[in-house]
């Protein structure tokens, strides 16, 4: 019997793969959770039906959602990453030098377990255990409120703004963002994509920048994601991206997107979406 897999990105469209097998569905206190074999796009994350990641592309995201942000800063020493479950975003954030601590905030343990058993090239770092690395399960949006000052770079690695990850896109979440941050901090979030998801980001570009005086849309191309154009929100205290230091992005960073170039260039917007931030 032929099993397919279907995640409907909007209420008429959907993704659909054909399924090798299910290595892992279960339902956590938070989300329904699946690893699938699919053929294209090899094992794949879903949570509440939604893709999540897959380790055949999963290097785009991950790469674009960590080291634009931390070349952007001079000397990053201290990050979170808020989500981020499958391990991706902290796989990157480790190897630059200049981390000394890399916090993980992820409210799903279960998401975590999952992702070290089936996705290990992903999760490399939680699996490792490595010294950089102080992983906490916990709501990102509480752990926000109790901290101040104390962070360099914020990366939020969060599923869509339905379920837990509903408050981490509103102006009171980035309010807590503003407090957490040191005064040359900043924060970059996913924030889906700029065909089907323009409202939305509209409302996030508006709340952001009523609280950083830097604002700065960046795209990625990924493939398993709606459109398959995705944008990352940037908030930042005081440094711009037009103004980043790509000398200090060494030649030999291990990436297969990333790269000087793609730091200055994400940033060039098509005219609807600059039309959309006006
Ligand atoms: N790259 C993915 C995407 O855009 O589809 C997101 C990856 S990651 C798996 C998203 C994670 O955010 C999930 O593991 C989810 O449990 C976590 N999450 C959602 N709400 C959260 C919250 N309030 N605090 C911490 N983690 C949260």
């Amino acid at each position: 019997m032929e099993l397919w897999y279907t995640e409907y990105q909007t209420k008429n469209l959907g993704l659909t793969a054909r399924i090798k097998e299910t290595l892992f569905a279960g339902e956590s206190e938070f989300q329904e959770i699946a690893v699938v074999d699919t053929h294209e796009f090899g094992r794949m994350l879903v949570l509440d039906g939604v893709f999540q990641t897959s380790i055949v592309e999963e290097f785009i995201y991950h790469e674009m959602i960590a080291h634009v942000p931390l070349f952007m800063h001079p000397n990053p020493k201290t990050v979170l990453v808020i989500g981020g479950g499958d391990g991706g975003a902290i796989r990157e954030v480790v190897k630059h030098q200049s981390v000394e601590v890399a916090e993980m905030v992820e409210i799903d343990g279960l998401v975590v377990e999952v992702s070290k058993k089936y996705l290990p090239e992903i999760s490399v770092a939680l699996n490792e255990n490595h010294p950089k690395l102080r992983l906490k399960i916990g709501d990102g949006i509480k752990h926000m409120r109790e901290v101040e000052s104390k962070y360099d770079v914020i990366i939020v690695d969060c599923s869509d703004p339905i379920g837990p990850g509903e408050g981490l896109f509103t102006h009171a979440f980035y309010q807590d963002v503003y407090k957490a941050l040191k005064p040359d901090g900043l924060f970059v979030q996913q924030t889906e994509s700029p065909f089907f998801h323009q409202e939305l980001i509209k409302r996030l570009n508006k709340d952001i920048s009523s609280l950083f005086p830097i604002t700065s849309l960046y795209l990625a191309n990924i493939p398993i994601y709606p459109s398959g154009l995705h944008c990352f929100t940037l908030g930042s205290k005081k440094y711009d991206p037009a103004t980043a230091d790509i000398s200090r992005i060494p030649q030999n960073l291990s990436t297969r997107y990333y790269n000087k170039e793609i730091q200055k260039s994400c940033f060039a917007l098509p005219n609807f979406i600059q039309d959309l931030l006006k």
